[in-house]
């Protein structure tokens, strides 16, 4: 795991892990960034699936720090790669609350859906990429919706209700530093290429609000911006935030488009990697999956107004 002290008292944890058996994001591991909040009520962000969630405790505890003081577990939403090692975690950390927006509550209390719902995603293996996915009984719940204020580390953070991604999508806004945690909600920036990914999921993707959702953080003018698959972007969020959202709605026209003509999945994906690629052949990985989150939302729009 990669350590950095990104400001005073809150450490990135960084670290791939396990692979990406439904290609949303990679070809390979999946990259996640975690972070701790150290201080009074101390508390970890985007904790990620159970592997990590070990991983993290293990690590927090070199720094010096006492896991068992943890006071807040907090995913940016219920999708096991972020929130799946909240279960877990409760029942590791004797002080530990975990956090959801309302929507997400139901589905953390029992994983029955969200297990299966991983499975389809990512296939019968998907226990050993992620670990155990353990529900987490009521009493250690806190139920939050937009504009909720927190106290992590000592200091004021706000819910910001982000839906898009998934129906369920927080980030959180720390106002000491300026920072915003987005999550998974501002789509995915991958080191080795200067666009985003959409903030594209399988099987539910709603382009729309994700684009609402995209505005609304950029009206929060956030000095900082936490993307939880690679973590901290240093400079200038404005751009980032700006090219997340013209890529949805790019990428969306091109699909409209491709619907409208009655074009393949596989010609589709084509134009989807020559949007990103001067040598859409040198790729790094196929979009296929994200051809489809678009085509899934599409369709829902299309069957709702028939
Ligand atoms: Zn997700
Ligand atoms: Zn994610």
């Amino acid at each position: 795991m990669n350590v950095e002290e990104i400001f005073p008292g809150v450490f990135e944890l960084h670290m791939d892990y396990g692979r990406d058996t439904a290609g949303l994001l990679t070809d390979g591991a999946f990259p996640h960034a975690v972070w701790y909040v150290a201080g009074p009520t101390p508390a970890l962000l985007d904790p990620g699936p159970t592997v990590v969630a070990k991983e993290t405790l293990r690590t927090i505890r070199e720094l010096g720090y006492d896991p068992n003081d943890i006071e807040y577990v907090i995913p940016s939403h219920i999708h096991v790669d972020h929130g799946g090692g909240s279960g877990w975690l409760v029942r590791e950390l004797p002080k530990a609350k975990a956090v959801f927006h309302a929507r997400g509550v139901p589905y953390m209390t029992d994983v029955t859906r969200l297990a299966e719902g991983t499975r389809q995603v990512f296939g019968d293996e998907w226990e050993e990429v992620f670990g155990e996915l353990l529900p987490v009984p009521e009493d250690r719940v806190v139920s939050v919706e937009e504009g909720v204020r927190l106290e992590l580390g000592g200091r004021p953070y706000r819910v910001v209700f982000m839906p898009g991604h998934s129906l369920d999508h927080i980030g959180l806004y720390d106002e000491t530093n300026e920072a915003l945690y987005s999550g998974h909600g501002l789509g995915n920036y991958m080191p080795h290429r200067f666009m985003p990914d959409p903030p594209m999921t399988l099987p539910y993707f709603d382009v729309a609000a994700s684009i609402d959702s995209i505005r609304r953080a950029r009206d929060l003018k956030p000095r900082y911006l936490l993307p939880a698959h690679t973590g901290f972007l240093a400079a200038n969020p404005a751009f980032a935030i700006d090219a997340v959202e013209r890529v949805t709605i790019e990428l969306g026209e091109i699909i409209q488009a491709g619907i409208r003509e009655g074009t393949s999945q596989e010609r589709m994906e084509e134009q989807v990697r020559a949007y990103f690629f001067a040598k859409p052949d040198k790729a790094d990985r196929s979009y296929l999956p994200t051809v489809q989150a678009y085509v899934n939302y599409y369709e829902r729009q299309d069957r709702r107004r028939k």
